[in-house]
């Protein structure tokens, strides 16, 4: 293992308020949805997707964006981003108060279709109009590309599509770039490629991960990302947030079982393990399902003494 380049600290953001809730089917009551992000800030959490501004008929579990920002913004000291998927959302979000919106676009042609209904480049061209405004607002944007180690319609996604991609976001003004794996195809060799060759071509880019644990491969994944310098990753609480293709899958990688592997290689977050399993089992519990996270059922283990100390 090549450990020079392991960086010393690590940024946890948690996306599960908004990646994990939307594919639930039991809808939180905004009260509750600000009670489990208030235990995830009280654990350490400082980065956090909250939700996203879409319509309300399309995804009911997000209706109440507005309503979760109103109670949450305020907290010191935290970045709080949300999702948005066209013009409306943008102006909703920043209406909101919200200074950082995430926009996607994935490097596939039909699952972008899918997804958003429009081809990559009129996903980049909105992205070019709404990048304007923002830039003249003061806001921040984060560019996700969504399947990019590979796609469950198309197969391989060619490299060169997500460099393309990430150097068009970074013409816009975006300067931090999530890489997700959204169905959970990546395995770690080909994330030390995309990441290098992005490093290399990119060198301004900030660049996060963002992976699912579909295949289990979610965590080695983790571990090359962190071996090529990365110190960004999106992770869900107790692992919600299924495969939309794959009704039993496990979703984006569980937050704790990420702390607990940073945390072991004396990578610092910020974060209290112990508290983020006992979120994780509140959870569970409210959603009244299993959740796929791993340390939330086998314990914290010895690090738990560690962080209390
Ligand atoms: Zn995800």
């Amino acid at each position: 293992m090549d450990i020079s380049r392991l960086p010393s600290s690590a940024i946890v953001v948690e996306v599960g308020p908004r990646d994990g809730l939307q594919s639930e089917e039991e809808i939180l009551e905004t009260e509750e949805k600000v009670t489990l992000l208030r235990e995830l800030y009280e654990a350490g959490v400082r980065e956090f997707e909250f939700s996203s501004f879409v319509r309300g008929d399309r995804v009911p579990q997000l209706r109440d964006a507005e309503a979760v920002f109103e109670r949450i913004r305020a907290w010191e000291g935290v970045r709080w981003m949300a999702l948005i998927g066209n013009e409306r959302g943008y102006e909703r979000a920043v209406a909101a108060g919200v200074r950082t919106v995430r926009w996607t676009i994935v490097a596939s042609e039909t699952f972008n279709r899918k997804n958003f209904n429009r081809a990559i480049a009129e996903s980049l061209k909105e992205l070019q109009h709404i990048g304007k405004r923002a830039s003249a607002d003061g806001v921040e944007i984060v560019g996700t590309i969504g399947a990019t180690f590979g796609c469950p319609y198309e197969g391989e996604v060619p490299r060169e599509r997500v460099i393309r991609l990430a150097r068009e976001m970074a013409e816009v003004g975006v300067r931090e770039i999530i890489l997700a794996d959204t169905t959970g195809l990546a395995t770690p060799r080909q994330v030390a490629e995309v990441l290098a060759e992005l490093q290399q071509r990119l060198p301004g880019l900030e660049l996060g991960c963002h992976f699912h644990n579909t295949r289990n491969a979610g965590f080695a994944n983790v571990v090359a990302a962190l071996q090529m310098g990365v110190r960004r990753f999106d992770a869900g609480v107790g692992g919600i947030g299924g495969c939309p293709f794959a009704p039993h899958a496990a979703g984006n990688i569980a937050t704790e079982d990420l702390v607990h592997l940073l945390n072991g290689m004396g990578i610092e977050t910020g974060i209290r393990l112990e508290r983020l399993i006992t979120v994780a089992h509140w959870l569970e519990r409210r959603l009244g399902h299993p959740l796929p996270g791993q340390v939330m059922k086998a314990g914290p283990g010895r690090f738990a003494q560690v962080l209390q100390a």
